[in-house]
């Protein structure tokens, strides 16, 4: 079994070559990733260890190459020679999440990015007079950075500027998780639905984190084909712009029919020629496609020839949330897929660690040895396991701005899966926004570009 796994992690390691750096150039962080097998395998300690020295690694990073973090740092008193040991990680100063979204306009907006930076950003060339955050964005990602962003119901978005290294990191990371937990099923020749934009056309970070899909499998359909630049986003995610605003939205739900067909014909077509299939992305869509389904009295039987990959939020209308449970259910029902083949990832904008849920429990595991997860009070004191808290991590992997953040996500942490045998702590699968914060999640954000009325068709 050990070997089937070392061989089939290979086979993946093969596909995606291009995001791997040469091992004699790999740091601490790297090691953390591209040298464990199972992320979710690791022997408490090893992981532990592991985890210190990333983490350590890129504190040092901040602390001597941002500004603002090494500021921030002399205020708290802390420098990386108070981090000596494992237990000393919980010392370093956390940043909440808002400030990734407290960013000015215009040209402005250029120079607040090369502030949260660390180290050198290239120098761009931004045209016009008044330039808007797309024009911005692109002007950097056209020198290789990635500046990718989310965003939330008020309209703010949440940007975080990483560099090839960082994003390489998360790309491999999210889909390592997925191909590791739905074990034995990932083949190159699988076909791929990507329920989210296509990446080459957006800098929503959701859409973009998924470029990998499209080297690790052979063919890969995206669901959203156009470009979707923060103006979508706004009038989609806020309902306001007024005539622009609707037709927007009138386009949109013509769009998402469109969608839902084009899913049907993906799975007639599969289903005939018996191919293995993966979706990945929000999981409303294939909620949408079921329903449709069921009311046409049709199911398909892809037993274990699928798999699914769910992120973002569970929300299926503007009123209502379909639980994780009965998504599996209904996949099965009308789909035939497996439920041990049915999992949710969940994970940010503002990090690299993708928790990911086992076949078994589907209790959301945790990438122990780059990224250490914290359950705070409402006084951002760390209360450890069995309570729920605010969300707050320190990931290992991000060289380009300290990922060390205060989340605005509610969630409970426990030491040991309930479930399954896998070491290393676990949250509990409902995760959901903590009090006073809005709405937020990837696939929230692509369900309400869509649509405001998906699945009344
Ligand atoms: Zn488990």
């Amino acid at each position: 079994m050990k070997n089937n796994f070392d061989e089939y992690i290979k086979k993946f390691d093969t596909q995606v070559q291009k995001y791997i750096p040469p091992k004699e150039n790999w740091t601490p962080s790297d090691h953390a990733v591209y040298g464990v097998k199972d992320f979710f395998r690791i022997p408490i300690k090893e992981a532990q260890e592991l985890q210190f020295k990333a983490i350590k690694y890129q504190f040092k990073n901040h602390y001597e190459n941002n500004k603002m973090y090494y500021g921030f740092c002399k205020e708290m008193k802390i420098t990386p020679d108070n981090i000596k040991s494992y237990i000393d990680l919980e010392k370093i100063p956390l940043i909440p999440g808002e400030f990734y979204k407290d960013y000015p306009n215009g040209k402005d907006f250029a120079l607040w990015l090369a502030n949260i930076f660390t180290g050198d950003i290239p120098q761009v060339k931004i045209k016009g007079k008044d330039p808007n955050f797309d024009d911005v964005i692109n002007s950097f990602n056209a020198t290789g950075l990635v500046v990718a962003y989310s965003s939330g119901t008020s309209g703010r978005h949440t940007f975080i500027p990483r560099d090839r290294k960082t994003f390489d990191i998360s790309e491999y990371a999210i889909a390592k998780a997925a191909i590791t937990m739905t074990y034995p099923i990932y083949n190159y020749h699988m076909k791929g639905y990507l329920l989210m934009p296509n990446p080459f056309k957006t800098n929503v970070f959701a859409g973009k984190v998924c470029t990998i899909y499209y080297d690790a499998i052979s063919e890969v359909t995206a669901a959203i084909d156009r470009e979707i630049n923060t103006e979508v986003i706004k009038l989609s995610m806020t309902g306001t712009g007024g005539f622009k605003a609707k037709l927007v939205q009138k386009y949109l739900s013509r769009m998402t029919k469109k969608i839902v067909n084009n899913i049907i014909k993906f799975l007639e077509k599969n289903s005939k020629e018996k191919n293995d299939i993966v979706f990945a992305g929000a999981p409303f869509f294939l909620y949408a496609v079921t329903k449709k389904l069921m009311e046409q009295g049709r199911s398909f039987d892809f037993s274990d020839k699928c798999a699914i990959l769910t992120g973002g939020g569970w929300k299926v209308h503007e009123d209502s949330r379909i639980t994780v449970e009965k998504f599996r259910k209904q996949m099965q029902d009308v789909l035939g897929v497996k439920p041990e083949h049915c999992v949710d990832l969940y994970g940010m904008v503002e990090g690299n660690g993708w928790m990911i849920q086992c076949p078994e429990g589907h209790y959301l595991h945790i990438p122990y040895a780059y990224y250490h997860p914290m359950v705070l009070d409402d006084e951002f004191k760390p209360i450890g396991f069995n309570k729920s808290g605010r969300f707050a991590f320190l990931d290992g992997t991000t060289y380009s701005y300290p990922g060390f953040i205060i989340s605005g996500d509610k969630v409970k942490m426990l030491e040991h899966c309930p479930v399954c045998d896998r070491p290393g702590p676990v949250l509990e699968p409902e995760v959901t926004r903590a009090a006073g914060k809005e709405m937020r999640g990837c696939a929230e954000e692509v369900r309400r570009m869509i649509s405001m009325d998906i699945g009344d068709e």
